[in-house]
This record gives structure tokens, C-alpha cells and sequence, in this order.
């Protein structure tokens, strides 16, 4: 007999009908001889509602209380689950996060889970009942009740199939599975079959809303087996599976993503040595504040801006934090603008094809969108717009992509990338090394010294220019990894990506030419040395990038590039820190490289 877990989502719960819908559901899975847990979010709207509520009384609820009331949510629903299949004549326990024994650490309102005990769900699965557990919340190791974050039941869902060795993990919502992007803001987007991990959890923390990135991080780190569903499907209509397979292996795209409410901070001009990076984010990290897009740009006179990207909600505290370190440095000023939105696209395929990023730059351009910054990693690339441009540079993209078009019927766009969609999750040894089930898992520190820098300093900051620069380099065949367009400032723009060592002087030629018609002054660093840090959930744990950037700077190695993603950290340093800066870095993850 096999386990199932389902779990359902607030709009699967919203009312009476829908709870019985549910339960029907369950019971099925049962008399198809499954023992089934199922994972209950809170009805419709009711955590924002409590939120709301809190709101009223004060504007900085503490923690604890705020977990106190958000945990009744969940509470009410699974109560009323477990009377609903009772009523249909089956058998059925709910249980708080505490009653299973979720324990998480104790930072409240995005606690993280350490472990689950199995004994007493095991016990009353044997007993023939269905499992009901309250989703998004735990326990601490003094009692206090904990919540995951918003959206934490999917977390909940595939945190108990790991733990249970289900078979499945099912989770029902109110829309057929992952699509292309999210389809109440491009009605083309178009369900997905397949996902693999990695892509959904790229997907998911640029914006995708549809799971919780860090239930995906359970899904690679322990191969749960995760099916996103519609609730509301009578015909039991296959989904999307999340697992180690992508789509398809020949196309570069795979979803689109918009994270609306972005602000962006520079700090103008300061010194260009080591220890930098460091002295700014961990003063944001100090109040808890994740930053995103994080760009430097080298200025001819031994200065550097510092920009970066947080979210909308965090920009005071940011903001503050900012000036505190810009005052320490003795930077020249801070500028902030919070009027910002990122739009990305992720996919396995683009890993090993040219000219994926310029065709987002061009479709962006023709829609006259400028693009206020760019970062990319392996699998993404993102553009920071203007909120109001957001939502046309999000169907540019999708439309130029042709993501309502099934696999077969793209066009297909440089090299095929025959291995990337066979690339699995590698990662089942990194768990045996964990001490707490969402514990940091990291792979591997790695350095990488086959790649060049190329930079064009001070071109025009307005549309078209990156698509320009990227077509041109795509029609050399030049193999771009990190691009990185600073923001722009007094008009103008620093663009620098890596390349090859080989095709430096291929790139130099056409950046030389374009220069003379965009303006501008080309700078390339034939050797370059890229040093990686690889693992799950490598966003979510935002100490990662901190870390890196504390251990270079204790070497006294000076940070040029930076791109980050939900897998794993660049940083290119110069060629000669190299093997100094691998060594700085393996110390520093020592204890979690095993
Ligand atoms: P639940 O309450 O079931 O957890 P959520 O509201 O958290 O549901 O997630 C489902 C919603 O996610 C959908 O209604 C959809 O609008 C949104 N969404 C955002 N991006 C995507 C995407 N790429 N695929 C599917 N849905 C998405
Ligand atoms: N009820 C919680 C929320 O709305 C958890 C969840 O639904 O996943 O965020
Ligand atoms: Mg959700």
C-alpha cells in the first residue's frame, strides 16, 4: 500500500462545497487502497484577512503573536475537513503542526522545518484513517507555534512526503498546473507537463506564485515526486509534473515570471577596493532585508556604484540600512527608485545556446521598453522595467518565446541543448550530510578559468541598445555566460557580460564597432577567474551570498561581477585570485560541504 499526500489550497477550501469536494477526493485516493495524508491551507482569503486584523491593532505585531493568530487559519479548515469526510462515512484525525510534530527553528513568520516526526500520522494511517494536517506551521523547541512564510503549505505538503517516503505529492489548486507564466496575467500562457526542479524554483522566486519555492527545494533535495492539479477537475486531468525532467530538451525557454513590486537602491561612488560588497549587504542583512540583482560597475576614477534590487515592502528598512553603510564608506550619495518590476525568463535549455538573451532584449526594445538593469545566471535572465511597462514586457516575452505553442511546434533557436533537459537532481547525497531537514545544502565551491570580461562603459541608457549588442555578438556564435547592465545613470549605461577566453577577440572587434555608432568605450579582461558556489535553495538561505562575499574580502580579493540564483553564486574575480579566492570559499562552507 502506498502513501499519497494531497494537499489543498486556499481557494480549494474557500467554502462548504469545496470542502467536500476535497474530502471526496481523499476518500477516493483511499478506496484505491492509498493511505492518504492530506495538507489543508487555511479558507479563501482568511490568513490575509488576519493579517489585516493584526494591521488594525498595531504596525509591528511581534512574531510570536503573529504566528499565534495566522495558525488558526489552518486550524478552522482542518477541523472542518476532517467533519466533512466523517459525514461521508470515512475515518479521519486533523492535527495541528504541533500534534504531528513539525519543529522548525524560531524565526517567526518564516520559520524554517528541522524535523517531522512520523510516529503518530504512521500510527493512525495504520489504523485506516485519513491524515488531515494543518498546513504552514510548526513548532519551536520551547512550544511557541511558528508559521513558514506565506504560501508555506506547500512546504508542509512535500515536507510530509519526504518524510513519509510517499508516493506522491499532489497538490490541488485552483488553476490546471504550472504554466508558461502565471495565466490570470497572459491568457496564452499554457499549462506545462513537465518542470524540472530547477526551473520551478527559479520560476517560483521570480515571481511565479503558484508554489512555494522552498517546498520545491524539499522536492530536489529528497526526489519527492510533486503533481500540481486543479481542484476543481472532475476527470482527474493530469497536471504538471515537477521532477528532474524538463519539457523538452531542445528549447531554451521554458517559463516567464514578474515580480511586480521591485525597488532599486545605488550606491554612488564608492571606493572600488576589497570588502566592499561585504560592508553593504551585511548591513541589509542585519534587518533581514534579501537583496536581488545585485550589480557593481568599476568607474575610471577608483570609484564603483553598488546597486541591487529588494522588494517593494522592504525598501525603508533598506534604505537605512543603505545609508548606514554608504556613511561608513564615505560614498558620494545613495539613490533609490521604487517604481520597478523584473521580468525574467528561466529555462534549462538556455545553459548551452547563444542568442536566447538578445531575443528577450529585441522583443523588449520593440515594445520601446527600456531596460533598467539586467542580470542573468545559467538558467535565467533577468531585466528590471518600469512597473508600468510590466505587464507588456511580460507578454513581449512570452509571446517571443512562443510559450502558448507546445514544445514540438517552437521554432527552434541555435544549438539544441541536448543534455541540459537530462540533467537531474544529483543532489540525494547532500541530505545524509544534513543536520535539519531545510538545513543550507551545498554541493560544491568551484572555480571556473576558461571566461574573459567584456565591458562597454557608458552607452546610451535607452531601448534597443542591449538588443543591439547581443544580436551583434550572437551572429559571431560567441557563447555569452554572465550579463550584467548596470543602472543607469546622468543618461548612460555600463554593459558587461563574460565570454570565452577564446572569443575575446571576436567580442572586442564587435563591441570596438558598435562603439562607434552607440558611443561608448570598450574594455575587455582576457582572464578572468569565476568562482561558484552550487546547491538547493541557495536564494532562500540568504546568507550565502554574504558569506562569500566575507570570506573574499577577508583574502583581500576584490569582487567584479556578481550573479545569483536559486542554485548557485557567481562571482568573477581577477585571474590571479583564483585559486587564493577557491580556498577562501572552501573554508568558508566548510561546515556544510561535508
Ligand atoms: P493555493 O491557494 O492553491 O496555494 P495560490 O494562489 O498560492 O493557490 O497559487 C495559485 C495561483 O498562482 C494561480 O491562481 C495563478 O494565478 C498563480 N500563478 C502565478 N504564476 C503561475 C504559473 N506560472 N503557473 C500557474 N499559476 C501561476
Ligand atoms: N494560509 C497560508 C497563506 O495564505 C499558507 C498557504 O495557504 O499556503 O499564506
Ligand atoms: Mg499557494
Amino acid at each position: 500500500m502506498g502513501i499519497i499526500v494531497q494537499k489543498f489550497g486556499g481557494t480549494s477550501v474557500a467554502n462548504a462545497e469545496k470542502i467536500r469536494v476535497a474530502a471526496r477526493r481523499a476518500i477516493r485516493a483511499q478506496q484505491n487502497g492509498n493511505q492518504v495524508v492530506m495538507v489543508v491551507s487555511a479558507m479563501g482569503h482568511q490568513t490575509d484577512h488576519l493579517v489585516d486584523l493584526a494591521k488594525q491593532i498595531t504596525d509591528d505585531p511581534a512574531g510570536r503573536e503573529m504566528d499565534m493568530l495566522l495558525s488558526t487559519g489552518e486550524q478552522v479548515s482542518v477541523a472542518l475537513m476532517a467533519m466533512a469526510i466523517h459525514s461521508l462515512g470515512a475515518e479521519a484525525v486533523s492535527l495541528t503542526g504541533a500534534q504531528i510534530g513539525i519543529r522548525t527553528d524560531s524565526s517567526h513568520t518564516k520559520a524554517r522545518i528541522q524535523s517531522i516526526s512520523t510516529d503518530r500520522m504512521k500510527k493512525l494511517l495504520d489504523d485506516g484513517k485519513i491524515v488531515i494536517a494543518a498546513g504552514f506551521q510548526g513548532i519551536d523547541e520551547d512550544f511557541n507555534i511558528t508559521t513558514l512564510g506565506r504560501g508555506g503549505s506547500d512546504t508542509t505538503a512535500v515536507a510530509l512526503a519526504a518524510v513519509l517516503h510517499a508516493d506522491a505529492c499532489e497538490i490541488y489548486t485552483d488553476v490546471d498546473g504550472v504554466f508558461t507564466t502565471d495565466p490570470r496575467l497572459v491568457a496564452e500562457a499554457r499549462k506545462l507537463d513537465r518542470v524540472s526542479h530547477d526551473e520551478i524554483l527559479e520560476l517560483a522566486s521570480l515571481g511565479a506564485g503558484v508554489m512555494h519555492s522552498r517546498s520545491i527545494e524539499f522536492g530536489k533535495k529528497f526526489n519527492v515526486p510533486i503533481h500540481v492539479r486543479n481542484s476543481q477537475s472532475f476527470s482527474d486531468e493530469p497536471g504538471t509534473v515537477i521532477g528532474s525532467e524538463s519539457e523538452s530538451a531542445d528549447r531554451a525557454v521554458s517559463g516567464a515570471a514578474l515580480t511586480k513590486n521591485e525597488a532599486q537602491i545605488t550606491i554612488a561612488g564608492v571606493p572600488d577596493q576589497p570588502g566592499v560588497s561585504y560592508a553593504v549587504f551585511s548591513k541589509l542583512a542585519a534587518v533581514n532585508v534579501a537583496v536581488d540583482m545585485i550589480v557593481q560597475n568599476a568607474g575610471a576614477d577608483g570609484t564603483a556604484d553598488i546597486s541591487f534590487t529588494v522588494l517593494e515592502d522592504d525598501l525603508p528598512k533598506a534604505l537605512a540600512a543603505s545609508k548606514k553603510a554608504a556613511d561608513e564608506l564615505r560614498a558620494q550619495s545613495v539613490l533609490h527608485d521604487a517604481s520597478l518590476s523584473k521580468v525574467s525568463i528561466v529555462g534549462l535549455g538556455m545553459a548551452t545556446q547563444t542568442g536566447v538573451a538578445d531575443r528577450m532584449f529585441r522583443a523588449l526594445a520593440d515594445e520601446g521598453i527600456n531596460l533598467e538593469a539586467i542580470t542573468t545566471s545559467e538558467i535565467k535572465v533577468s531585466a528590471l522595467v518600469k512597473r508600468d511597462q510590466a505587464l507588456a514586457a511580460l507578454r513581449a516575452v512570452h509571446n517571443e518565446f512562443e510559450l502558448d505553442l507546445p514544445p514540438q511546434d517552437r521554432v527552434k533557436f541555435g544549438e539544441a541543448a541536448s543534455a541540459a533537459g537530462r540533467r537531474t537532481a544529483d543532489a540525494v547525497d547532500i541530505v545524509s550530510r544534513l543536520q535539519r531537514m531545510e538545513d543550507l545544502a551545498i554541493e560544491s565551491v568551484s572555480l571556473d578559468e576558461s571566461q574573459a570580461e567584456m565591458t562597454l562603459f557608458d552607452v546610451p541608457d535607452r531601448p534597443g541598445i542591449s538588443a543591439r549588442i547581443f544580436e551583434a555578438i550572437a551572429s559571431e556564435n560567441i557563447l555569452v555566460d554572465m550579463i550584467v547592465q548596470s543602472i543607469g545613470r546622468d543618461g548612460l549605461a555600463d554593459i558587461s557580460f563574460t565570454v570565452p577566453r577564446k572569443s575575446v577577440a571576436d567580442a572586442r572587434r564587435v563591441l570596438t564597432n558598435l562603439s562607434k555608432e552607440l558611443g561608448g568605450e570598450v574594455r575587455d579582461v582576457p582572464a578572468v577567474a569565476i568562482l561558484t558556489v552550487k546547491g538547493i535553495g541557495i536564494r532562500s538561505h540568504t546568507g550565502v551570498g554574504l558569506r562569500m562575499f566575507k570570506a573574499l574580502a577577508e583574502a583581500k580579493i576584490n569582487v567584479d561581477l556578481v550573479s545569483t540564483s536559486e542554485i548557485r553564486v557567481n562571482v568573477v574575480v581577477g585571474a590571479d585570485k583564483g585559486a587564493a579566492g577557491l580556498a577562501a570559499l572552501k573554508n568558508a562552507f566548510a561546515d556544510v560541504l561535508g
